[in-house]
């Protein structure tokens, strides 16, 4: 509408001019002061200053026109290719395209970070130098038709990523060239998992091995050698009895460990009266540790409240805190244990502490590890399967709850952790 009704402005002027010349020509003529050539040559500029003028006009109306039309598309072109980039940018996953010569043309911010910022214009056989993969993506910009490739990529920092290559048609200067797209996907949570499989399978398959081997071992010896000698069989048939106990404790743990996985997302609703249950595994594990003079020291208020959890569960956690406790602290020294509620988290701390060696710093992290030991001799002589704090750490996460393990060398070592106050008795 603005458009038009200029239009019409621009000719209404020069209408109006039309209209003065005429006037001013007819009224120099009626007064004689106008030849008859003189008028047409006023006429006639007047006539063609008119046309340019018009012809100026439209000229103008025209770019003005075209201007706004660019300026619209200016506008309308970056937001279809921002909208892309920013969804790039929001995918977790690296993504980079290639031309047929190799060159990053687009990188999403994923493939900055873990490539480098200034990726783009540069080889990516800079930054993914295996052959295998240099290989299959010259096959993909060769042969564009042909089906894409995944290739496994280890970065330096132990990161692995299944990278998929796929060929991308591209434009270049109004040509059509043959590029490709790379893909990574994370696969690093995969092959631990995977490796710890395989690590769990080989280290039981060895805790079963060696007791065995023994057993074997003092059979033939009993068979063969040995017949005949009363005081070998005595000896060899109670060391084939304790290596025989060790397989039994072994797949006792083992199966225990299976079956708290099964439970691990069913949160127990038990009411578990905490202080019942550490006065019975203490008396439970006393007599053992007397032969080597240990003392237990409980601190235990008499008004303790009822936890929420597994009471079979929870009686494992302390005969195996416990155990452990007496088994590897000094002779003749005290483990203390203690309870105190803190109301501000409604939940029970429980302390488990003894005098023993203590544990050295390096190997905190690693101690709830299945089969995990500080001195694996040590603890086979000790009848340890390396399995005790892994079970106590999968219970407690199935009681909402972590094992916190402080140490000093020389000192001893605390294992502390918290269980909820039951709902019932909640303040
Ligand atoms: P194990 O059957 O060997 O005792 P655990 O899983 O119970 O297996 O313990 C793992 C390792 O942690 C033990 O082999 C031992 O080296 C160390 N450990 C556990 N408790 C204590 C403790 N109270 N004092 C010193 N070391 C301990």
């Amino acid at each position: 509408m603005a458009g038009q009704s200029k239009s019409y402005m621009a000719l209404l002027n020069e209408r109006t001019i039309i209209v003065a010349i005429v006037f001013t020509l007819a009224l120099m003529w009626s007064v004689g002061q106008l030849t008859f050539l003189g008028g047409i040559i006023v006429g006639a500029v007047a006539a063609v200053s008119l046309t340019q003028l018009a012809l100026k006009r439209r000229i103008e109306e025209l770019e003005k026109r075209r201007a706004l039309m660019q300026e619209r598309k200016k506008a309308e072109k970056p937001s279809t290719v921002s909208i892309g980039a920013q969804a790039l940018d929001r995918l977790p996953s690296p993504f980079i395209l290639v031309d047929s010569t190799h060159r990053i043309t687009v990188a999403n911010m994923a493939a900055k970070t873990l490539l480098g910022g200034d990726i783009v214009g540069n080889d990516v056989s800079l930054y993914l130098r295996q052959t295998e993969f240099i290989s299959a993506l010259e096959t993909i910009l060769k042969h564009p038709a042909s089906e894409f490739r995944v290739i496994r990529h280890t970065t330096s920092n132990d990161r692995s990523f299944d990278v998929t290559i796929a060929p991308v048609p591209q434009q270049s200067s109004g040509q059509e060239q043959s590029g490709a797209m790379i893909f990574f996907y994370e696969v690093t949570s995969l092959i631990r998992a995977e490796q710890m499989r395989a690590d769990f399978v080989a280290n039981a398959s060895h805790e079963l091995r060696t007791p065995l081997t023994s057993i074997l071992g003092f059979i033939e010896t009993l068979i063969g050698p040995a017949a005949d000698d009363k005081d070998a069989h005595q000896r060899f048939l109670g060391i084939m009895q304790t290596e025989a106990e060790r397989m039994v404790r072994l797949i006792d743990d083992l199966l225990s460990l299976s079956r708290i996985e099964m439970t691990r997302y069913v949160a127990p609703e038990m009411d578990v009266d905490i202080k019942k249950l550490l006065v019975n595994t203490v008396s439970t594990i006393a007599p053992n540790a007397m032969a080597r003079n240990i003392k237990f020291e409980c601190n235990i208020p008499d008004d303790l409240k009822p936890v929420r959890g597994d009471g079979d569960q929870l009686t494992q956690v302390l005969i195996n805190l416990l155990s452990n406790a007496s088994k590897y602290c000094d002779p003749d020294s005290t483990v203390h244990i203690s309870a105190n509620s803190c109301l501000d988290d409604q939940k029970i701390q429980i302390l488990i502490r003894d005098e023993g060696p203590g544990i050295s710093e390096e190997h905190l992290a690693r101690l709830t590890e299945r089969f995990y030991r500080v001195d694996t001799a040590r603890s086979r002589k000790m009848g340890g399967t390396g399995l005790g704090l892994a079970i106590v750490k999968h219970i407690l996460l199935r009681h909402d709850s972590n094992l916190e393990i402080k140490s000093e060398v020389g000192r001893g070592t605390t294992f502390r952790f918290k269980l909820p106050i039951s709902k019932n008795a909640a303040q």
